[in-house]
Parts: C-alpha cells; structure tokens; sequence
C-alpha cells in the first residue's frame, strides 16, 4: 500500500467505490482524521470498518481541509456537484486519489524512484496501459499499473528504494486529469481524442483540455507521445513541440512512428512486424502498439525485446476478444467499444459482420461508421437506443430490434450458420453505454459470452437455440 502523509485538519472523501475505499484505508493507515460518505449503505460501512468516521457531506459539509472525491463526481459540467460546490464555497481543497499517490512519494522521499508514464487519450487507454506493463514486466523492470485500471493506485505498493527506479504505468481519464493536478509524470501518451464525455467537459475543446493536462507545465519532459489521426490531437502536438516528442499515427506516414498494412514503421529506419501478435489486430491496435514501441525506446529496450513482448501479449477481455468458434464463425466481444469512434475500428476489423449493437447512446450516436458499412451482413440492436438506430441503419443493411443480448445473439448465430458465408463473425460492439441494461461493461461482455455459450452447446447438443 502507498504510505500517506499526516494532512492537516480533517480529510473527506466522497464516492467510496474501489479507489475510494483505498482512499479511506490509506488515510487512515497514516494517521488521518478521515470523514466518509457514499449515496449506498454498503461503502459507507466498509468505510466505517476501515476506521473513517461517516457524515452526510451533502446534509453538513462541516470544515474539512481537503475533500477527495471519485473521478465520477462532476466538477464543473454539467454543473459542480453540490458537495464539490460546498467545498468551493469554503476553500477546502478538491483532490483525487492520484494526488495523494503524488503526495504519497513526495513525502516519502521517493519521487526520484519512481517512474511516472501517463497514458490517455479517448480510446486505447487501457490497451495501451496494459501492452506497456507486459513489456517492461518482460524486460525484468519493477513495474506496477494502476489508475483507470486494475488496483486503486493507493494499493499499489511503493518504490522499493533501490538504485532502479520502480516504473508506474497509470491509465489517466479525462476526468482524472482534470481532477488530479498534482499528479506529474515523466512520460505521457495522449493517443486520439474524439467527441465523448463531453457532457462532463462542456465541449471538445474543454476536453481537449482536460487531456491536456498531462502535458502542462512541462510535465512528461522525458517523452511525450502525442497521436496525429484526428485533428484536436494534431493541434496538441504542434502545441507541444519539444525534443523529447515522438508523433504516432494510424493513417499518415509522416509520423515518428506510423503504421503500415504489416506493422510499424519508424521514418526511413526500423520497422516492426506486428502479424505475428494475435493480441493486437487492426491499425487501432497498432497505434496503441506504435505508444508502446516509442516508450521501450525510451527506457532503452531492444527493438528485439519489444517485439517479443508484443507476440507475448495476451490482450484484454471486452476489447475485440474472440471468445468462442463455431464451425466459421468467430464470436467477438468488444462490449468495450461504448462510442462510435471504438465501433468503427472493429467494424473495419473483420468482414460478413453480424453485429449487435446498442445501449445508451453517445451524443452523435453512429456517425461516422458508413464506410465499414459493406463489412456488416445485419445489424441486431438491443437496449434504449434500439429504435434510434434502427431508423439511422434504415436502408443501409438488414435490421432487428432484438432488445436483449440474449434474443440479439441467437437472431444473430442463427442467421450467419444460415448463410453460411466464411468466415463470419458475430460481433458485439454496441458504440454505446451500457448501464440501460447492465452493470457495467464488463457484465455486458460477460451475457454476451453467456449467451454464446448457450447457442454453441445447443448446437452441439443437436437442438435449435
Ligand atoms: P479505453 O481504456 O481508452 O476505453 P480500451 O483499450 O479499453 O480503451 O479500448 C476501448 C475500445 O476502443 C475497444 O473497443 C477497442 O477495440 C477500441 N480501441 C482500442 N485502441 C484503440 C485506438 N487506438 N483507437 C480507437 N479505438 C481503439
């Protein structure tokens, strides 16, 4: 666990998710005087376990010095959250559990042990992250991921002091970023940046902004991994001019490092094969593989070792995961694409596409995807946005309003055995929000694969689905 200071006066954390709970257990461990709350009965008892005292903040925000708050609670758009707008009101401090792991190595003296590589953008993120810690775990480094992703930050455990610097992998939201100042890595990885979460931002360019704090301030002054596929993030990179920026791109060879119909190419020199890495299919994963590359650069690793490591990596559940076949057919789960921009790279990833799709709609819904159009055989919608797309699908390929995952695989199987075109992939790859109908995306990708199962041993079973 990350070691804390002892903070002035009295801490408050609102939102007592995972990182939140990590948040409380942390501050406690170092002495603080922690005050709680969560809208749900259930973190707020953890949270009393784990030694914070609960008050209703919303009711009586009392005079806390710094209140911590989850990445999820609104700071400015649509507007301030009111717990956030009492601590504004008196001046307490808003923070995020990244500011305290900031604060965390400060105090312990062990900042200069510690290697900070940030990566955000809209999409890839995580991929990215996780492709980053395999590597440099592969390379024998003492690396650790935290963020967005996997264990709360504050879990983590601290730089062991050594002469090698312990790296820290952190996957950065927008709102993290906007949340968490303190917070100054070393490297920084901003790979695209498309419309999204723009409710929490105002607009593209108040996102745009958010994203951007990674850089500010001189921040990432050893290396600065900016994407040129859309154009606020091309705009980022001419902002961000320095000796230490390495461009990637997806579609224009004039980047640093771009990618090729086989892998990555970087200027007129070395090149990468990325066909031998099942984890990392499409030209999307090789801009999440082009961050990569130009990290290992950097930490000096061997063009060698880093393509072995991406041949090694086993890829993420939810993103483009074939997670069954059947006789041609290859069942994809990409319950992670929840916006277009995602959607539009898996529907440009295969052909005779099955695809299921819907959900809570982002603004601009399915705009953009046309083109990948001629990939798909029929579309099969589920949850609130199943008529709005049916009507922007209208007259473009074959539609069912199937509305449950269940309903929309089975329309979805059958119809490809039927037509038994090869190969053929049923994909879910909603380009939407998924909290209509599931918990979060990760059970949205689990009925996915639950409903798979059952068809495929239906079909062995002899029976109809
Ligand atoms: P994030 O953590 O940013 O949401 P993930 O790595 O979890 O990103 O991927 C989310 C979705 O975006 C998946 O559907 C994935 O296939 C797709 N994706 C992954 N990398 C990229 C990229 N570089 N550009 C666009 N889409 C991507």
């Amino acid at each position: 666990m990350m070691q804390l200071p002892t903070l002035s006066g009295e801490t408050a954390v609102f939102g007592l998710g995972r990182s939140g709970l990590a948040c409380v257990a942390a501050l406690v461990a170092a002495g603080n005087q922690v005050v709680a709350w969560d809208d749900q009965m259930g973190p707020r008892q953890q949270a009393e376990t784990l030694g914070a005292s609960l008050r209703n903040l919303a009711e009586d925000f009392g005079a806390p010095s710094q209140l911590i708050v989850s990445p999820g609670v609104p700071l400015t758009h649509p507007a301030p959250h009111p717990i956030v707008a009492s601590a504004q009101a008196v001046g307490c401090a808003v923070l995020g559990d990244m500011d305290l792991f900031a604060m965390g190595l400060e105090a312990a003296g062990l900042r200069d042990k510690a290697t900070l590589i940030g990566i955000t953008g809209t999409n890839g993120k995580s991929t990215t992250t996780a492709l980053v810690h395999h590597m440099l775990q592969s390379a024998g480094f003492a690396v650790h991921m935290g963020g967005n992703i996997g264990t709360p930050i504050l879990q983590v455990p601290m730089p062991n002091g050594d002469a090698e610097k312990t790296i820290y992998v952190l996957e950065l939201s927008s709102y993290q970023l906007d949340l968490n100042r303190q917070l100054s890595c070393d490297m920084g990885v901003m790979l695209n940046l498309t419309p999204d979460h723009l409710d929490r931002h105002g607009d593209m360019a108040g996102y745009a902004i958010a994203k951007e704090a990674l850089f500010e301030n001189g921040k990432c002054h050893d290396l600065r991994v900016i994407g040129l596929d859309d154009a606020p993030s091309r705009e980022m990179a001419e902002r961000q001019l320095s000796a230490k920026r390495v461009t990637i791109s997806s579609t224009h060879s004039q980047g640093d490092i771009h990618v090729t119909e086989h892998g990555l190419q970087q200027g007129a020199g070395a090149s990468l094969d990325l066909r031998a890495c099942p984890a990392l299919p499409g030209a999307h994963n090789g801009q999440n593989a082009a961050a990569a590359l130009a990290i290992g650069q950097a930490l000096g690793l061997s063009q060698k070792a880093i393509a072995a490591s991406f041949e090694s990596f086993t890829g993420m559940a939810h993103r483009l995961q074939s997670v069954a076949r059947h006789a041609t057919l290859n069942f994809v789960n990409d319950s992670k694409a929840t916006n277009a921009e995602a959607t539009r790279h898996a529907l440009a990833a295969f052909e005779n596409i099955y695809w299921i799709a819907g959900g809570v709609a982002k603004a601009g819904g399915l705009s953009g995807l046309d083109a990948h159009y001629t990939n798909v055989r029929a579309a099969y919608l589920i949850g609130d946005a199943a008529d709005g797309f049916a009507q922007s699908l209208a007259g473009k390929m074959s539609v069912e309003i199937s509305r449950t995952m269940d309903i929309a695989l089975r329309q979805a199987a059958d119809q490809a055995q039927a037509d038994a075109l090869a190969p053929a992939t049923i994909l879910l790859s909603p380009a939407c929000a998924s909290f209509d109908q599931f918990e979060d995306f990760e059970a949205r990708g689990l009925a996915f694969q639950a409903a798979v199962s059952t068809w495929i041993e239906a079909q062995e079973a002899g029976g109809v689905a």
